[in-house]
């Protein structure tokens, strides 16, 4: 059987070559490292963390990033056996002992007899005669295949850095405070003109906003990230900087809106969000990118009317990072659509995370096997944690209205990306109507109880199918 040939020895490439391995599959995993370093890594270890220990909670009962623990943990996912193996203390989440866990994943690939490991850049595209690759070299992706990459894909489809805004899970909006209008009741392709949730906030409560905007911690950039910004895509704190009254001549601008709570009101300011996946449970606000402190930026937002209770699904950041337009470029199994000997995994996809980048591997180092032995793998259904997350990066992601081809930004997966359950969780076992931490508490239960179910179902489908 010919290799398959992985790129990139992170948390994506090890979990993806050690899928292909035990599929029986031979897999040569070119890693750059120790010959060529990148600006966060120290080591020459496979599946290095470079900051953080901590692959975050372990609850798979009601978190969603501990659901896909869990669903890895059953797809006998390397990166997740190793990080058991070397927890340290950390209360409800997984942290591992970074050294310890690294050096577990290296020893456990360079002693598969099916893995052979070459340390080297690929300084440009894969040779041609490579048939079938899966590239994993994260968000510091050498410059060499990165510009290789770039001659496939158009320079502006290929980002190196994210400008995140916060994401908010709609039903935690005051739709009571907030409305839905389009800017002149203008319908943008594909929208109806009432694309937009809505906040308005009157003087007091945006001088008081602009005064916490100001006074709010902020993150650095690191020396080597350089500083990104340019006029369209300025945080909102720079902005205020800028001037009192910047934000409210730019994102926050009132003009062509009507309050249906109060029309003969006029708001001084106005926040506006827009959806963000074609389930309609996330909305993006729009044009807030930021690099405040994740510890100030819920209280800060929280200030806006109609968002005084609001649960973010993503933050808002900026960071140097390297990723492609994943739903414009890629097929359903993560292959570029235009070079489809080449699959993506990790990071450079889209998702955010180690666990993430992990998981994305570990789906795309099964793929890469099945075609390999000539066999059909239907990817999970959208109701795992699994399916959830590609379905972000390949799908689920909506380009409406005004939005241009850059607006896909990395996520973490989270509970919005789960297909709804239709009338479930709004009673508890005594009958009584459920409401707020409750309410939701019984809706990620209900959530993760499904993908639990769904993932073995897929399992068992895919085992018989191998079987034939
Ligand atoms: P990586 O783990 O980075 O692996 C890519 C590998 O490809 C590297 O080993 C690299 O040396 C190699 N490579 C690159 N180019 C080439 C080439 N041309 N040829 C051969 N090899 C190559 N996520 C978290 O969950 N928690 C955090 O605390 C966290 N902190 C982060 C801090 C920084 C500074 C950065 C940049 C990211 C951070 N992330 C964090 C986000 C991200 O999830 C991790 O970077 C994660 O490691 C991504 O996994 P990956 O496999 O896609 O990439």
């Amino acid at each position: 059987i010919a290799p398959v040939h992985v790129v990139g020895g992170g948390l994506a490439g090890s979990e993806a070559a050690w899928q292909i391995a035990q599929a029986g599959v031979p897999v040569i995993l070119h890693e750059m490292r120790p010959v060529r370093g990148t600006d966060a890594h120290k080591t020459e270890g496979l599946a290095e963390l470079v900051c953080s220990n901590s692959f975050r909670s372990d609850d798979s009962s009601s978190n969603a990033v501990g659901q896909l623990h869990w669903e890895m943990r059953r797809l006998d996912s390397l990166i997740m056996a190793k990080g058991d193996a070397h927890q340290v203390p950390a209360g409800g989440a997984l942290a591992v002992d970074r050294d310890g866990f690294s050096q577990a994943v290296t020893a456990a690939l360079e002693a598969h007899p099916l893995v052979t490991i070459d340390r080297g850049e690929i300084a440009g595209l894969p040779p041609a005669e490579w048939d079938k690759v899966i590239i994993a070299t994260g968000p510091l992706t050498s410059p060499a295949l990165a510009e290789g990459i770039k001659s496939l894909t158009g320079e502006s489809e290929l980002a190196f850095f994210d400008a995140i805004a916060p994401i908010v899970h709609f039903d935690s909006i005051d739709m009571d405070t907030a409305w839905f209008q389009s800017r002149y009741d203008k319908p943008g392709p594909g929208g109806t003109g009432a694309d937009y949730i809505n906040c308005p906030l009157d003087r007091d409560q945006y001088e008081a906003f602009i005064d916490a905007l100001l006074a709010s911690e902020k993150t650095e950039f690191k020396e080597w990230e350089g500083t990104p910004y340019f006029d369209g895509c300025l945080p909102i704190e720079v902005m205020a900087e800028r001037g009192r009254e910047t934000l409210r001549w730019g994102p926050m601008k009132p003009v062509g809106l009507t309050n249906k709570h109060n029309p003969t009101v006029k708001a001084y300011a106005v926040v506006q969000l827009r959806q963000d996946n074609a389930l309609g449970t996330l909305f993006n606000m729009t044009g807030f990118q930021t690099k405040l402190k994740y510890g100030e930026q819920a209280a800060i937002f929280r200030m806006i009317p109609g968002l005084q209770n609001a649960e973010f699904a993503r933050l808002g950041g900026i960071h140097r990072n390297t990723y492609l337009n994943s739903p414009k470029l890629l097929d359903p199994t993560l292959r570029l659509k235009s070079d489809p000997r080449l699959r993506f995994a990790g990071q450079i996809t889209g998702c955010e995370g180690y666990v993430e980048s992990a998981a994305i591997g570990l789906l795309t180092g099964r793929l890469a096997a099945a075609e390999r032995l000539g066999r059909e793998l239907e990817l999970p259904p959208a109701t795992t944690a699994l399916g959830a997350l590609v379905n972000h990066i390949t799908g689920g992601h909506i380009v409406t209205i005004d939005e241009g081809p850059r607006s896909f930004q990395p996520m973490n997966i989270n509970f919005g990306l789960f297909p709804h359950i239709e009338g479930q969780a709004t009673h508890g076992p005594d009958g009584k109507r459920l409401k707020g931490p409750a309410k939701s508490v019984a809706r990620k239960q209900a959530l993760t109880a499904r993908a639990k179910v769904e993932l073995d179902g897929w399992i068992s489908g895919t085992q018989a199918q191998a079987a034939e």
